[in-house]
């Protein structure tokens, strides 16, 4: 095929996709908030969802994050984003650990934590809310699926909501608008890499 035979063709294909991706934009005409959920055992969850963070900060919204995991250690998105104005940072309570000793005073900390997302859900200043690694409080049955589904149905209507975390149950999928799940192909821990500041935490 001589050149200009191939740039034609080139021409014809991009502008059938034009037609297609114009005719799809112009079909999505709802305007609501929409639930996403990022899980799968593959790294890029929460810094998916710092990076929308930024995003919407970046157009002026208000963010709230509560992270489910206890305050283990500094993280560059804590002290990042505890600066900002439009931010409201929450990291659940000191009695989560991973090698639970004190099954009663978790699930107290994850309730604490709850009742704090539960009032920010009903909230309609928030445009952005991100429950970072929430899906392990109903792996271990800390929290109630039910009532997390129901608060997130029931949210304002154009309030964005991001849940992060491994192993999303079947229910919470359903719920989503959007699922990621990021797969694990390779991970440079597993080659005895030590976890790198700025990438890992
Ligand atoms: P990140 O915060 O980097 O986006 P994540 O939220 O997808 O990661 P988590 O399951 O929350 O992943 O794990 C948190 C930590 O474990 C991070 O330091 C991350 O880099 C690391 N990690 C994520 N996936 C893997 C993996 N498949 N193997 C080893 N370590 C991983
Ligand atoms: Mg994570």
């Amino acid at each position: 095929m001589n050149k200009s035979n191939q740039a034609e063709r080139h021409n014809e294909r991009m502008k059938r996709t034009k037609e297609i991706v114009d005719k799809r934009i112009a079909e999505a005409q709802e305007e609501r908030g929409v639930f996403i959920l990022l899980t799968g055992n593959g790294k890029g969850k929460s810094s998916s969802a710092f990076g929308m963070v930024a995003r919407a900060l970046g157009h002026g919204q208000k963010v709230a994050i509560v992270q489910f995991v206890k305050g283990r250690m500094e993280t560059g998105e804590q002290n990042f984003f505890t600066q900002q104005d439009q931010v409201d940072f929450h990291v659940m309570g000191d009695g989560f650990t991973w090698e639970t000793q004190n099954r009663d005073k978790d699930i107290a900390s994850a309730q604490q934590a709850w009742k704090i997302a539960k009032g920010i859900l009903q909230d309609v200043r928030y445009d952005l809310v991100v429950l970072d690694e929430m899906t392990y409080m109903f792996k271990y049955d800390y929290l109630d699926l039910e009532d997390i589904i129901s608060t997130i149905k029931q949210r304002p209507n154009l309030q964005n909501i991001i849940i992060t975390g491994r192993g999303a149950k079947k229910s919470l999928k359903q719920a989503a608008d959007t699922v990621s799940v990021i797969m694990d192909e390779k991970h440079a821990f597993k080659a005895g890499v030590k976890a790198q500041k700025g990438i890992e935490w």
